[in-house]
Order: structure tokens, then C-alpha cells, then sequence
């Protein structure tokens, strides 16, 4: 195989194919016809297969009976998962190595720890109406108020806020000497004062929601904070972080499946007396999404193994998001090729390439759109310097 991978990665890459192929790309379709809903018993036991396989374990560290997978081992099991369509590899809760660095041991107990039994769901609330791309200017407040912070403002985009019970929100806490510190809250999804107020739809089928909340005079223990004040903001680095690896690998996986559906339509196609895999013109596609995918391939599973050998941190935070901003942008090009291969076919919501055409549109949205990763190189760039970022 041209990437060499361990054996070990090997293993996990064998072991996530298999769960997508046979429990998770089987119910595309229905979920697609569906908003994204799959019957209850099939939703449970996607999401008991997850768990038993060890998948909501595997970024866990060993003192908390987790897997403490390499990067590269977890690139490699999202990478397979990024196989399927209308996010049902969702069906499972991952915590993330920096929180259990990040929370007091009760705070693991009660919200980390259920995450990876499967016990609990969280979502994040981040992103506000005039906070996205710039989380810095987040207006949502957290007051303190003897041993309880009140929290009042918006959350949007709150992605599986309807299957999660409760959220990881990001607020400034209002202090006396105006310096707006950030801080990250647990915050039970039942609490009052907590109210949906709108829950649009989007371009995809997901089960997933991504509701609007209001917060008013919303009552937080102040055991709930997680850290210092002050370090909302680096916790949330840490995330986006690990969330932009995980997607370049889920691009790379949707690119991957997208070329090999082509190419098998393209084969058995037949258009003017020829498959029309015969077309230069078709094959010019399928080779070009080809090599764009290794390049993009590349770059993710080395982003990785920066990770694994312990490389600054700053310079793989960089990484992560030359492999996000690659993967994702070429993902968007081989869906749009693939679509075109597959003609009037590739316009049905039954063709995977018609999904993925849309639901791999949000992955230059969110986590950082195209142009803050852009930032992010640019600024690393203009401090390290070519050979400092690339060797
Ligand atoms: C389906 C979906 C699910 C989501 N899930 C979550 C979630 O679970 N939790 C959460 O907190 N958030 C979530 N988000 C929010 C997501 O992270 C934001 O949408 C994203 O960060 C962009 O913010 P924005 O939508 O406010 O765009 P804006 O920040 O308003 O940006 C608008 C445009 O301006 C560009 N732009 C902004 N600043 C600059 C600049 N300095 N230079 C050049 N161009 C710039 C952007 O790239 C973009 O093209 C989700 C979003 C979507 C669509």
C-alpha cells in the first residue's frame, strides 16, 4: 500500500471500513429520505457497535480506561468514517484528550466519562449571531453571583443539541476591571431560563439539529466552569484543533468513496456505443480528483504524525488547518466532478454523490471557514517563514 501505515493503524483503518460498510452506508438512503431519522432500534444499535468497537474511547487516556489512540490511528478510523453519508457515523460521543488536562476529576466523573460510556451526548455552543469566525467578540455573559455564575445571551448553530442532554457553551465573564475573560461552562441542557428559539434547516439530511438558543438569567453552578477564567479560548483552540484533523480525514474518506463510485458508474455507463469511462474527458476528472486526494491525504496523515512525535504545537496547530483547508476545498471539487460524472443521475438524493455534493459544503463553513485558515497559515507563515512551517 503507497501510505505506509502500522500495523496497528491498519487494524483501526480495517475496523472502522467494516462498521461503515455494513452498519452505516446501508441506511443512507433511508435517512436521506427521512430529515436524516433512522427507526430508534437501528439508531441504538449503530450506536452500542460504536461504542463496543471502542470508537468513543479512543482519544481517552489509559488512567480513564480509554485507548489513548495515536493522531494518526484516529485519522485513520475518521478517515473511514468520512465514507458515509448524512452524518450517521455520528452515532457516538467522543471526549477529547485536553479535556480530562482541562477538568477537575468531578467534572470528568459526571460529564467526560458518560461521554465515552455512551451515557451522555454533548454539543458545543460557540458560534453567536455576531460572533463566528471571530469566537473573541462572543457577547454571551456569565456573572458571577456567589457560588453560581448567570449566563444571558445566544447561542447558534448548536449541532445535536436535540440529541445531547448538555453543552459545553463558551462565554465572557463580566468582571469589574472590564478585561472580558473567556470561559467554558457545562451546562445542562434542562436548566431553566435555557429556551429553543429557532431551529432552522440546512442544506443536509442530519438527525443532527442545529438550534438557536436564548439564555436568560440562566443559573450555572460555578463548579461547572471548566479551568480558569481567561482560559475559554485556549481549550477552544485545543478543539478546533482536533476537530479540523478529523474533518481533512472525513474529506479524504468522502473523496475516496466519491472516486471509486464514479469510476465503477463510469465503467458500466454507456454513452454514444462506449462506457464512457473510455472519455478523456471523464478520465481527466477521475484522475485529477485522484491526485488531489493523495496530495490532500498526505498532508492529514502528516499533520498527524506531527502530533505523534510531539512537534510545537503551534506549528501542527498551523497544519491542521493546511490539511483542513486542503482536504475539504478538494472534497468540495471531487463531489462537484463526481456529480457531473453520474449526469442526471448524480442530481437524485439516492446517488451518494448528490449527498455529499451537500453536506460537504459546511466542512469549508465550520470549524474555521476557508478564508480564518488561510489567516492562521498566513500569520504562521509570516513568523516562521517557509522552511520553519515546512522544513
Ligand atoms: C451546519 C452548521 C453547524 C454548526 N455547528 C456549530 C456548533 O455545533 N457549535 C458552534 O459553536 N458553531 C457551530 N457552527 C458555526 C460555525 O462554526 C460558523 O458558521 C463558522 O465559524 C463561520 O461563522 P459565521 O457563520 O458567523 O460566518 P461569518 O463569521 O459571518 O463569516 C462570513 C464570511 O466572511 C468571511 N470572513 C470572516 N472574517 C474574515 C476575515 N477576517 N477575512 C476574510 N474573510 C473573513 C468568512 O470566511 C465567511 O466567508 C455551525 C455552522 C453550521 C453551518
Amino acid at each position: 500500500m503507497p501510505l505506509a501505515l502500522s500495523d496497528t493503524t491498519k487494524a483501526w483503518q480495517h475496523k472502522a471500513r467494516e462498521f461503515a460498510e455494513t452498519e452505516l452506508i446501508p441506511h443512507e438512503v433511508e435517512a436521506e429520505m427521512h430529515d436524516g431519522r433512522l427507526p430508534d432500534e437501528i439508531e441504538h444499535r449503530q450506536h452500542a457497535l460504536a461504542v463496543e468497537l471502542g470508537l468513543s474511547r479512543m482519544d481517552v487516556p489509559k488512567d480513564w480506561g480509554g485507548l489513548e489512540l495515536s493522531a494518526t490511528d484516529q485519522v485513520a478510523v475518521w478517515e473511514q468514517l468520512g465514507r458515509v453519508t448524512n452524518a450517521l457515523c455520528w452515532c457516538f460521543s467522543e471526549p477529547q484528550r485536553w479535556m480530562f488536562e482541562a477538568c477537575t476529576r468531578e467534572q470528568i466523573e459526571t460529564w467526560i466519562q458518560p461521554l465515552s460510556t455512551g451515557r451522555r451526548r454533548e454539543c458545543y455552543a460557540i458560534t453567536e449571531a455576531e460572533a463566528g469566525s471571530d469566537p473573541g467578540s462572543i457577547r454571551t455573559t456569565a456573572r458571577r453571583d456567589g457560588d453560581h455564575y448567570v449566563i444571558d445571551g445566544e447561542k447558534w448553530f448548536v449541532t445535536g443539541a436535540n440529541k445531547a442532554d448538555f453543552a459545553i457553551l463558551e462565554a465572557v465573564v463580566a468582571t469589574a476591571d472590564g478585561s472580558r475573560p473567556h470561559a467554558l461552562f457545562f451546562l445542562d441542557l434542562a436548566t431553566p431560563g435555557l429556551e429553543i428559539i429557532d431551529n432552522p434547516s440546512f442544506g443536509h439530511a442530519f438527525a443532527s439539529h442545529h438550534p438557536t438558543y436564548r439564555l436568560t438569567g440562566v443559573r450555572v453552578p460555578a463548579a461547572n466552569r471548566i479551568g480558569e477564567e481567561g482560559a475559554g479560548l485556549d481549550y477552544t483552540k485545543s478543539w478546533f484543533r482536533r476537530e479540523r484533523l478529523m474533518i481533512a480525514a472525513r474529506c479524504c474518506g468522502a473523496a475516496a468513496r466519491l472516486i471509486e463510485e464514479g469510476m465503477e458508474f463510469a465503467r458500466t455507463r454507456i454513452v454514444g456505443g462506449s462506457p464512457i469511462a473510455e472519455y478523456q474527458l471523464i478520465q481527466a476528472m477521475l484522475a485529477d480528483s485522484t491526485a488531489e486526494l493523495w496530495g490532500a491525504k498526505l498532508m492529514t496523515y502528516e499533520a498527524a504524525a506531527m502530533q505523534d512525535r510531539g512537534e510545537d504545537l503551534a506549528v501542527v496547530h498551523t497544519h491542521c488547518s493546511i490539511a483542513k483547508l486542503v482536504a475539504s476545498e478538494m472534497a468540495n471539487r471531487v463531489a462537484d466532478r463526481v456529480v457531473q460524472i453520474f449526469g442526471g443521475r448524480g442530481y437524485m438524493r439516492r446517488t451518494a454523490a448528490q449527498r455529499f455534493y451537500r453536506e460537504l459544503r459546511v466542512d469549508r463553513i465550520w470549524e474555521g471557514t476557508s478564508e480564518i485558515q488561510r489567516l492562521i497559515i498566513a500569520r504562521s507563515l509570516l513568523k516562521r517563514g517557509v522552511e520553519g512551517l515546512l522544513g
